[in-house]
């Protein structure tokens, strides 16, 4: 039996995991799911690699499961399954790395209190990817666990990219751009090479379009610039998340509108984006339904925000070669992608609408200047190629 890479992904009322075979260097999917609904309505879902439904739990309205029960049950269930028998190492999604940690880590408890560190800076995510290690290596302390993290591809950004225009009064916290999907990036600039050997070498900006979204400028696959900041609600307009806003309006809010701090933190965070501007939903495919004139809107907005920060990922390449469309919106919206696609034509950007409609990698036609792709994205597994070479 094959040794096997479980990767966690953990947030305040969910962990995502996966389960890979390790076959020498090859990784092969064997399970997947999640636990959702942690604290209100526990729901526990697994597949197996051909998307058959493996394992199915309900604990019922009002149940009070929190992330070490999650754990116990996934725990039991891949004993259960193939996927437990030889569990060689535990893969963790965590947001933060902050300016020491650029690369996956072991995470031994001196690591875990390093990490515990960076909370202030991803209050929302940080102590919630981090409670899942300490869960696993109280029961299982001999097995590694390697952190993996969505800042650090990011560290290959010049301090001039990095730097807020701040006193160092205040930078000298920590307090500069991080930048976040990196585990998503990272993955599509380890596929280039052989979808886009050209766009692998040249000046791509690759649109992560799910919940969350962000750009990332890849010169010759290292990042150079990214729209996400110091915090995960910066750049582009998201599914509830403001992104780029001007600071005068937070200090409007809290002057004016008498609101205060976590209020704000709420409106920024879950209660704007696409969710705000419509007021209908903060879910693409709602909204591409919707006939709601303030759905088009939100989705207006949405592609107007995205050619905007396109010209600055451009400017800070110095250019463009590519653009690649990735997660939710960027693998299944055709819209969204032509539309894209289309504002951008000035850039040389020649959209093929019928690749585009039959699902192609390559959504550009031959003689455009700038070529237009869709790769589907994998952080689970560049999550796991991590944790297979640490351990
Ligand atoms: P993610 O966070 O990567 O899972 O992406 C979630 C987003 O992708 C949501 O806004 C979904 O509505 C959107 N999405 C998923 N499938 C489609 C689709 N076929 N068309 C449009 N949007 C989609």
């Amino acid at each position: 039996m094959a040794d096997v890479i479980l990767v966690i992904n953990a947030g305040s009322s969910s962990i995502k995991f996966s389960a890979f075979d390790v076959e020498g260097s090859r990784l092969d999917l064997v399970t997947r799911g999640q636990v959702e609904g942690l604290f209100s309505s526990p729901h526990f879902v697994a597949y197996n690699a051909d998307g058959e439904k493996a394992g199915e739990h309900n604990w019922g309205e009002g149940a009070q499961l929190d992330h070490a029960g999650a754990i116990a049950h996934l725990g039991a269930f891949l004993r259960g399954h193939e996927a437990g028998h030889h569990l060689i190492g535990v893969g963790h999604r965590v947001v933060h790395g902050g300016a020491h940690f650029t690369k996956p880590v072991l995470a031994n408890a001196q690591v875990l209190d390093e990490l515990d560190k960076l909370t202030p800076l991803a209050p929302l995510h940080q102590p919630h990817n981090l409670k899942p290690i300490r869960i696993i290596a109280e029961r299982n302390p001999d097995l590694p666990q390697v952190a993996c993290f969505d800042t650090a591809f990011h560290a290959s950004q010049t301090t001039l990219a990095q730097a807020f225009a701040l006193p160092e009064s205040i930078t000298k916290n920590g307090v500069r751009r991080y930048g976040f999907h990196g585990l998503s990036y990272e993955y599509i600039a380890s596929v280039l090479p052989e979808v886009a050997p050209a766009a692998a070498r040249g000046r791509t900006v690759v649109a992560h379009l799910g919940n969350g979204a962000s750009l990332c400028a890849l010169d010759a696959g290292k990042s150079v610039a990214s729209t996400m900041g110091f915090t995960a609600v910066d750049g582009l307009m998201m599914g509830t998340r403001c992104g780029n806003l001007d600071p005068g309006v937070i200090l409007y809010m809290f002057d004016e509108l008498g609101m205060n701090a976590r209020e704000i933190e709420d409106l920024l965070y879950r209660g704007s984006g696409l969710l705000g501007v419509s007021g209908v939903s903060g879910d693409m495919r709602a909204l591409l339904a919707s006939q709601d004139e303030r759905a088009r809107f939100a989705i207006d907005l949405y592609v107007y925000r995205i050619g905007r920060e396109l010209g600055s990922m451009s400017a800070a390449l110095q250019g463009l070669d590519a653009v690649v469309f990735t997660a939710g919106i960027g693998e299944h919206s055709k819209e969204i992608r032509q539309r894209v696609c289309e504002q951008a034509a000035w850039w040389g950007i020649e959209f093929d609408p019928a690749a585009n409609g039959r699902g192609d990698a390559c959504i550009s036609k031959p003689s455009s200047k700038v070529s237009a792709w869709v790769i589907p994205t994998n952080e689970e597994l560049m999550i796991a190629r991590h944790t297979q070479a640490l351990i």
